[in-house]
C-alpha cells in the first residue's frame, strides 16, 4: 500500500481529537502556526501525500537531521508552510503537537511533551503528558505502535530519539 493512504487514514483520527477540548490556538494566536519559519519533520513515507495534494503555500527541503536506513543515509523531508493552512491537509507533525513519540531504553514507543514546543506553546510549558486530553494521547500512540511496526519508520525514530533527546536535556 502506498505509504499516503496510511497517513492519510491516520491524520484522520485527529480531525476531531486535539490536544485539549478547546481551541487551544485562541489562547496564544496559534502561535505553533505562527513561527519563525522553522518547518515541521515529516516521517518516513509521509511526503508522498505531498504528491497526492498540493496545498497552497506548502514546500518540502531536506532538512539537516539524518538516520541511516538499510544502509543508505536518508535526510529527514521538512515541510515549510506560510502560517495558515486546511486542517485537514496538515502533517502529522502539526496534528500531534505539542506532543511527540521517542523510542524509550526498551524500545518501545513513549508519548511526551515535545522539549522543542516549550518555548512557544502555553500547553506544552504547563502540563504533563497525563493532563492531555486522553484521546488525543490514545490516538498519537496508536498511530506510532503501527507506524513504528514498519523498518524505516523504526530507524528514523531511533534517530529522531536521540535528536529529542538532546532538547530534552535544556528543558
Ligand atoms: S502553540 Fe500550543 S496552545 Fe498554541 S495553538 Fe499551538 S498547540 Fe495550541
Ligand atoms: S502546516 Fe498548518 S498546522 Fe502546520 S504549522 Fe503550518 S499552518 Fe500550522
Amino acid at each position: 500500500m502506498n505509504s499516503a493512504y496510511v497517513y492519510l487514514q491516520l491524520y484522520r483520527q485527529f480531525d476531531r481529537s486535539t490536544p485539549v477540548p478547546v481551541d487551544c490556538g485562541q489562547l496564544c494566536s496559534a502561535a505553533c502556526c505562527a513561527g519563525d519559519d522553522s518547518g515541521m519533520l515529516l516521517f518516513p513515507g509521509e511526503e508522498e501525500v505531498y504528491k497526492l495534494l498540493t496545498p497552497e503555500g506548502f514546500r518540502i527541503e531536506k532538512s539537516d537531521l539524518e538516520y541511516e536506513d538499510d544502509g543508505i543515509v536518508r535526510k529527514t523531508p521538512i515541510l515549510f508552510c506560510d502560517g495558515m493552512c486546511d486542517r485537514f491537509v496538515r502533517p502529522l507533525a502539526c496534528r500531534i503537537f505539542p506532543l511527540t513519540p521517542v523510542l524509550n531504553e526498551n524500545g518501545r514507543i513513549d508519548i511526551i511533551v515535545d522539549p522543542r514546543a516549550k518555548s512557544i506553546c502555553p500547553l506544552a510549558k504547563t502540563m504533563r503528558v497525563e493532563e492531555y486530553e486522553s484521546g488525543f494521547v490514545r490516538a498519537i500512540r496508536r498511530s506510532f505502535l503501527l507506524l513504528s511496526k514498519n523498518r524505516h519508520v523504526r530507524a528514523f525514530l531511533k534517530e529522531y530519539t536521540d535528536y529529542i533527546n538532546e532538547f530534552r536535556r535544556f528543558f
